[in-house]
């Protein structure tokens, strides 16, 4: 498999290229062609396996084929760190450059009011820690039913950091979308909250 025979937006596919990207690795091999076919997806890899970029190619390509409400998010990013945000956001320009994807981060660390004025303007893709968008959603009763696709991140992670009723409240406040979860480990807790959120869901492991 490559990046070319997914049947992604011209541009996205040169943006790859620049970014030095030639092969799919593994974790994306299996990824992407579930993640583009609408499926739900519990991926077991760790950093460094090329995770990010994974999730990210079936965004920018959806976000970037939906032409009829640029305004809204249509896909949200949930990490446990501000700095994984801050990494992930990164990865999407690179990708996205060229393309009509613009991106909001809602971490802390920056007032939430700058944050909230930039989704307003319109914006394709939130990247999140799970506490800044609890503010975000119960301090400006923001409209996410636009929202077609979320990850969670280090899934494992945000459970053992006490994120799993922030996950489960952000997650109800979607449409159903659909979910594209991620985790180094993938313990039976795991397997409960992704089993809670998604029936259908197809396990990626490399
Ligand atoms: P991640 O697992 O998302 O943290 O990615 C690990 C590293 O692999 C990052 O520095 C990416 O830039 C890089 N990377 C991701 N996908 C590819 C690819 N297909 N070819 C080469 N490098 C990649």
């Amino acid at each position: 498999l490559s990046f070319s025979s997914c049947n992604l937006p011209q541009k996205l596919l040169q943006n790859l290229e620049g970014v030095g990207y030639e092969m799919p690795t593994p974790v994306q091999m299996q990824a992407i062609p579930s993640a583009l076919t609408g499926q739900s997806v519990l991926v077991s890899a760790e950093t460094g396996s090329g995770k990010t970029c994974s999730f990210l190619v079936p965004i920018v390509s959806y976000c970037t084929k939906i032409k009829n409400n640029p305004q809204k998010p249509l896909a949200m990013v949930l990490t446990p760190t501000r700095e994984l945000c801050i990494q992930v956001e990164e990865q999407a320009k690179l990708l996205g450059k060229g393309l009509p994807f613009k991106t909001a981060l809602v971490v802390g660390g920056d007032a939430l009011a700058g944050q909230v004025y930039r989704i307003q303007q319109g914006v394709s893709m939130i990247v999140g820690t799970p506490g800044r968008l609890i503010d975000l959603l119960t301090k400006h009763d923001f409209e996410l039913d636009t929202i077609s696709i979320l990850v969670l991140d280090e899934v494992d992670c945000m459970i053992q950091r006490g994120f799993r009723e922030q996950v489960m409240q952000i997650f109800q406040a979607l449409s159903q979308p659909q979910v594209l979860m991620y985790s180094a480990t993938v313990s039976k807790e795991v397997e409960r909250v992704a089993g809670s959120m998604v029936k259908d869901l197809t396990l990626i492991s490399v």
